[in-house]
């Protein structure tokens, strides 16, 4: 099934996600639950306003400067990630001189196979978790991501994992690895968890990572390290509840969030 999404829709750039998502459903990439997940995630960006926020730009700078002075920094890979934004996680991997490792909650040999597929014709070189050979686990989780790479996230001091389970952040940060999360509900056990929770869409993130990468790459250690050092996860988290909060109580007081709504209205009433 492909629906063309009609011009000029007034969701016409969330609709086009949700095909990404179903064309990737089918390729054997994303997983069932992948596109439920992916429901609560456009709940929560209509919510936000459907853009990146300031919280959320800082929050992209500090995990860029952290990527960029980790030791072995690594993108993790699950279906939804490669399914929306395979070019850019690559371009990312390649700008930060990060790994990309493949780590799903639904596994098999196929799908795994099929992200695989999806990141090398994103131009991916190398991509970790896949071989048998290096595989080891990290017992604190009990699901099939326990399953980790010798060469990637298991030695990693920085590990970016975009739309991640509650679970194995908390398992990562315990380890005492960094997590950067991209995750669009400020309130789910990975922001809470993580060292730095970017709030947004990861089709609008992952790009802007890119460009500040591009940015900073040049910069010393020190700068970098001040960066990093000056952003607070908490206080980061707090401005983008507040950012909710004030967004709905303006709402509240309209009562009314589309300005075709108000017009008509106005109209009707003339
Ligand atoms: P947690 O396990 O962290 O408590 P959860 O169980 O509520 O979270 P999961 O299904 O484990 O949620 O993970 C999906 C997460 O990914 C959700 O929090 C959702 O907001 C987020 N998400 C889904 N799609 C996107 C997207 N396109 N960009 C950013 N975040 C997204
Ligand atoms: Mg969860």
């Amino acid at each position: 099934m492909n629906m063309e999404v009609p011009e000029g829709h007034p969701r016409a750039e969330s609709l086009r996600i949700r095909e990404k998502l179903i064309r990737g459903f089918e390729m054997g990439v994303v997983a069932k639950a992948g596109l439920i997940a992916h429901g609560r995630g456009e709940a929560f960006d209509y919510i936000i306003g459907e853009e990146t926020i300031e919280p959320a730009m800082n929050a992209i700078r500090a995990a860029v400067a952290l990527m960029l002075t980790a030791e072995h920094p690594v993108i993790s890979v699950n279906g939804n990630t490669a399914a929306l934004v395979p070019k850019e996680i690559v371009e990312l991997a390649k700008l930060v001189n990060a790994k990309i490792e493949v780590n799903i909650f639904y596994h098999s040999p196929e799908r795994v196979n099929a992200i695989r597929r999806l990141l090398e014709d994103a131009g991916a070189e190398e991509i970790l978790g896949i071989d048998d050979q290096y595989k080891t686990t990290i017992p604190e989780i009990s699901s099939m991501r326990r399953y980790v790479d010798v060469r990637g996230i298991y030695k990693a001091d920085v590990v970016l994992v975009p739309l991640e389970d509650g679970d194995r952040t908390e398992a990562l940060v315990k380890l005492g690895k960094k997590v950067i999360a991209i995750d669009l509900n400020p309130l789910s056990r990975t922001a809470q968890w993580a060292t730095i929770t970017i709030v947004d869409n990861i089709v609008r993130c992952v790009p802007l990572m890119c460009d500040i990468a591009r940015e900073l790459r040049g910069r010393d250690r020190q700068e970098l390290g001040r960066i990093v050092e000056k952003f607070d996860n908490r206080e980061n988290l707090k401005l983008v509840i507040r950012h909710i909060l004030e967004r709905l109580s303006e709402l509240s007081k309209k009562g009314i969030y589309l300005p075709e709504v108000s017009e008509v209205f106005k109209e009707m009433r003339e």
